[in-house]
């Protein structure tokens, strides 16, 4: 998805299109903003892993990921080159994290986790409005979960390590242990309860690990009627009481929240990066 704006209500132009091979894609998106409206920054949030050390070599590719013909691709410093103006790249939940923490459900949250559950798993970490990348960038859909295969023998389906939290919960994950998308399986049916309990489990550790004071769950299996109040009601029957703070007790509707930007929070965060490449080093690559 490509956009040219300021903010939510400030889109001038924007364009969505499928993700091809690198070569094809790269030239879409440098053709959307040569015509038009220019951009006076560009920011990216691309599906990773992604290189986001402004130190690196390296820096603004996608590196190891298993989609096909996208291994260790320069994004950010082609279009850099190509555009000649300021580029900011981060992963693409780290992106879709600043979006809502701008103008969503995460604003004035120190540390904030947008969390999604979708096709896949993933998190962006925010310290105070900035991303936390660490060593590389965080992939939280790939910690792993108690898996009781007596109960559940659903080997899962991440294609690195079958069973992590991606590999259980995602999706994908539900499609193939119930045989049905998760659009088609009734309100009742044992999916909902395994699903959450699996979700409450990885929060869970990024509750005990980040020590978030907000999380933002989103993507296509959050939106599913119910699951979030299960999710709730399971976090705090992991948490024990042992954490004691209104907001993982009976504030827990005000901790683990919907997004407020939908679908929109990726497109959006990439602005919020793109502003932030005009004035703040610290996202920003090196400049052109
Ligand atoms: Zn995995």
């Amino acid at each position: 998805m490509c956009a040219v704006g300021g903010g939510p209500d400030d889109i001038a132009r924007e364009e969505q299109f499928p993700t091809a091979g690198p070569d094809e894609t790269l030239e879409r998106i440098t053709e959307f903003f040569r015509s038009g409206a220019t951009a006076e920054a560009i920011g990216i949030g691309s599906f990773g892993p992604v290189d986001v050390d402004p130190s690196s070599p390296t820096w603004g590719y996608v590196t190891t990921t298993p989609k096909r013909g996208w291994r260790h691709v320069a994004v950010a410093p082609v279009l850099r080159d190509r555009l000649a103006v300021p580029v900011a790249f981060d992963h693409d939940v780290g992106a879709a994290a600043l979006g809502e923490y701008r103008w969503g459900a995460g604003s004035q949250a120190r540390a904030l986790s947008y969390l999604t559950v979708g096709t896949g798993i993933g998190a962006g970490l925010l310290i105070n409005g900035k991303p936390w990348h660490g060593l590389i960038h965080p992939e939280v859909g790939h910690i792993r979960i108690p898996h009781d295969r007596d109960r559940d023998p659903f080997p899962g389906v991440c294609p690195m390590h079958g069973d992590c939290w991606e590999g259980l919960a995602s999706g994908p994950a539900i499609e193939r242990r119930w045989g049905k998308a998760g659009s088609d399986l009734p309100d009742e049916h044992p999916a909902w309860e395994l699903e959450a309990e699996y979700l409450a489990l990885g929060i869970l550790s990024l509750v005990c690990v980040f020590s978030p004071d907000r999380i933002v769950a989103g993507g296509g299996v959050m939106e599913r009627r119910g699951l979030l109040e299960k999710v709730r009601t399971r976090l705090r029957g992991l948490l024990a009481g042992y954490l004691e703070t209104p907001l993982l007790g009976e504030e827990i509707g005000a901790f683990l929240v919907p997004p407020a930007l939908g679908d929109r929070a990726g497109v959006l965060g990439a602005i919020a990066l793109a502003e932030a490449a005009l004035g703040d080093a610290e996202f920003s690559a090196p400049r052109c």
